[in-house]
């Protein structure tokens, strides 16, 4: 029979391979952060109040911004993005699926604390299944790095989950189409911060059309509708899509002021968003 010391030394000696793995990932907060940010190597662990089932109801979700399809009864509830993930599996519902390879639902930590929405799969994405795998994404990954963060800390997802065709802009249709998957995944992850890289998806969350020249570096909420229950209430930092820097690299200082003040934000909650930030 082991020996309860030997036991002992046995988890202490896991509980410190854990606190360097975390340290490694940039992570030195955990121990007293309110929601410790999920490592690479854990699997997460189950919310504390699990996000109540949303409706897949664009009507609802969005009320006067969907009248195209506001006669389209509600969907399943869904309780996990693996749920909704299965639900979209074969979508046909808009015709960006007619060219695609792979639908690219997001990816990352299913309770990051900062979710990503960019525009939409480009040529790489579509091929991988994966957002922002490409040149655009390459770049995202070096501006996480730069604010101590990886993609496995947060959660990346765009406005319309499957490539539109010579990456134009996804339509008005298109957007509504998908924007009640996206809000159910948002309603899942329930972030504290989401960043919309770019004026489709900034305006698509915000449901406005202003320039993100004017916009960006702003934080503001937003609200999902949910049906029969409280609106949804976040935080939204609009910035510069990756893809934009890349042709305009004289932005990147403005952008690299977003990011700064992303992190200062999540360091210090409050700091950038008020004395009264959103409560989720
Ligand atoms: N651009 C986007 O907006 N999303 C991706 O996933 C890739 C490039």
């Amino acid at each position: 029979m082991p020996r309860p010391e030997a036991e002992l030394l046995e988890i202490i000696k896991s509980l410190k391979a854990s606190v360097r793995e975390l340290k490694n990932w940039g992570i030195k907060d955990f121990i007293n952060s309110p929601r410790p940010p999920v490592s690479a190597f854990a699997p997460p662990a189950p919310a504390a109040e699990p996000s109540p089932p949303v409706a897949a109801d664009t009507r609802e979700l969005f009320p006067g911004l969907a009248p195209k399809i506001s006669s389209r009864p509600a969907g399943p509830a869904f309780q996990s993005l693996e749920e909704i993930q299965e639900f979209l599996k074969d979508c046909s519902r808009c015709r960006l699926s007619e060219k695609r390879n792979r639908l690219v639902f997001g990816v990352g930590n299913p309770r990051a604390e900062i979710l990503f929405v960019g525009e939409g799969p480009g040529h790489d994405e579509d091929l991988k299944g994966e957002p922002f795998v490409g040149k655009a994404g390459q770049l995202l990954d070096k501006i996480l790095a730069a604010i101590n963060l990886t993609r496995r800390d947060v959660y990346i997802a765009n406005i319309v989950k499957c490539r539109p065709p010579e990456n134009r802009v996804p339509l008005p249709d298109e957007v509504e189409t998908c924007r009640p998957f996206l809000a159910a995944q948002i309603f899942c992850i329930n972030p504290r911060l989401t960043v919309s890289l770019g004026a489709p998806a900034t305006n698509a969350l915000l449901g406005n059309k202003q320039p993100i020249t004017q916009i960006r570096g702003k934080f503001q909420t937003y609200r999902l509708p949910r049906p029969g229950q409280p609106d949804w209430k976040g935080i939204i930092l609009p910035t510069y899509h990756p893809a934009f820097l890349l042709r305009s690299p004289g932005r990147k200082r403005e952008s690299w002021e977003d990011f700064k003040a992303l992190r200062e934000e999540l360091d210090h909650p409050g700091s950038k968003t008020g004395n009264n930030p959103v409560k989720i």
